[in-house]
């Protein structure tokens, strides 16, 4: 079959936006290859939380039906997520009230990615490609970009997507050649794990988890839970932050990043919790322990010739608000919605990439920094706690989601097709 346009993508990273964005490309007659540093595809075994606005952009990418075969849940649920105290009592801080659009989705990472896998051609997946470099046609005297892998090979490519995460070696093609130190240890650290509900409930949790996601809100520390397969597993992510050091002063090397760490760990942060929590909490075993970094300061810009960002590499974020991911894939609808309009090509891509740019940048650089701020939030209760903190902390959590979850993504297209219009890229 003929190819819809006279350019060719290359997608570097094969994480959920870099299959995302595959999908979409393809599925609109554009020849796209994807290279992927990892020998296979896969992810973590963790849970993701997805908002409804993931939801709309993953729709819109016509990728809901697939994902939802793999969901492990008939349909999406509501998002209204239950603040509580982890301190003893753990009184209900707040209730967020969400409406019958706010639905939302916890799926395991990897079904995530089997979903879409079987939606690839794999003869455009490259696997064990872990690129090192990008040189511009300027550069490379060649009339595309070739890209340069670890092992020696290259590949050309008119179009070149980086999807390759907070860590992304593209960003520095797009960042003068510093895009690698745009990134800060936040100081905080998260330890992950998969829970079975039953045994969440016979050890005697009373708070029912398996339900509605909820945040346990502490002192310099809190915990998340989310539901996952259908009720049946507790995604838990525990968190504490070290708040006596400015972000970004202290570097974790790259091996770092993520480590195991051993049960008493957590409890010893966590000795002055309410049962339900510590409870909870005894029940992980051979936890890792992540350092939470995020691209810092955010990023002037996420395009540079033909070379554009997407997902984490352009503005990995903390996981405070659930939202990293459904920014990127509003980024992948946003960018394959361009790429594939009929008036595109190989001209005027850097004018399309920089319209991508100006609609999607204020945006997820907004979500970005509400992100560190909704952290702060959550780990804002004091020793010996005062109902008027609490009070205060309730008026901070009304509207939490709103910015996040309720954006016209759509009409951030029409925007950015009308500013082509006026620029005259677009008829
Ligand atoms: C503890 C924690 C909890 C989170 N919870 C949530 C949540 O509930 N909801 C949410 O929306 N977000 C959450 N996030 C954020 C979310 O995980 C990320 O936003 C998302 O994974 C980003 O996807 P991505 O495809 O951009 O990057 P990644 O998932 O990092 O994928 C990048 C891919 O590129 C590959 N790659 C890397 N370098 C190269 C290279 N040089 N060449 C080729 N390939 C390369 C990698 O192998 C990988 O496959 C959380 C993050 C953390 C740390």
């Amino acid at each position: 079959m003929p190819f819809s346009k006279d350019f060719r993508v290359a997608i570097i990273g094969g994480g959920m936006c870099g299959l995302a964005c595959a999908v979409a490309l393809s599925r609109a007659g554009i020849q796209v290859d994807i290279y992927e540093s990892a020998s296979k595809f896969g992810e973590v075994g963790a849970g993701v939380g997805l908002g409804p606005n993931a939801l709309r952009a993953l729709d819109a990418l016509g990728l809901m039906e697939a994902i939802m075969t793999k969901a492990d849940q008939s349909t999406p649920t509501l998002r209204s997520f239950r603040f509580l105290s982890e301190l003893p009592g753990h009184e209900t801080i707040y209730d967020y009230p969400a409406s019958e659009r706010d639905v939302g989705l916890g799926i395991h990472r990897a079904a995530f990615l089997d979903a879409l896998v079987g939606l690839i051609d794999p003869q455009t997946t490259h696997f064990n490609a872990r690129c090192t470099a990008i040189t511009p046609p300027s550069v490379s005297g060649s009339s595309r970009s070739v890209i340069s892998f670890s092992d020696g090979t290259t590949a050309e490519a008119d179009v070149i997507i980086g999807a390759d995460g907070i860590r992304s070696v593209v960003r520095d093609a797009v960042i003068e050649g510093s895009g690698l130190k745009r990134l800060a240890f936040t100081n905080t650290v998260a330890y992950r794990a998969l829970l079975p509900n039953e045994s969440v409930k016979l050890s005697g949790v009373k708070t029912d988890l398996s339900e509605r996601p909820a945040c346990f809100v502490g002192v310099n520390k809190h915990i998340i839970t989310f539901p996952i397969r259908n009720g049946q597993t507790i995604n838990v992510v525990v968190f504490c932050t070290d708040r006596s050091l400015p972000v970004g002063s202290v570097e974790v090397p790259r091996d770092k990043w993520v480590v195991p760490a051993t049960e008493q760990e957590i409890l010893d942060v966590y000795n002055d919790s309410g049962p339900d929590v510590k409870t909870l909490l005894s029940l992980i075993q051979k936890p890792s322990k992540w350092s939470i970094h995020c691209v810092s300061p955010p990023l002037e810009t996420y395009t540079k010739g033909n070379v554009v960002l997407v997902g984490d590499a352009a503005h990995g974020m903390c996981p405070h608000l659930g939202a990293g991911v459904g920014q990127g894939f509003e980024d992948v609808l946003v960018i394959c919605q361009l790429l594939s309009h009929p008036d595109t090509n190989l001209t005027n891509i850097q004018s399309v990439l920089q319209a991508y740019d100006a609609v999607r940048r204020p945006r997820a650089n907004m979500i970005l920094e509400r992100s560190t701020w909704a952290g702060e939030l959550y780990e804002s209760l004091q020793e010996g706690d005062s109902s008027s903190v609490i009070e205060q902390l309730r008026t901070e959590l009304v509207d939490l989601w709103d910015p996040v979850w309720h954006h016209d993504i759509q009409a951030d297209i029409g925007i950015a097709v009308q500013q082509l219009k006026e620029e005259g890229a677009f008829k």
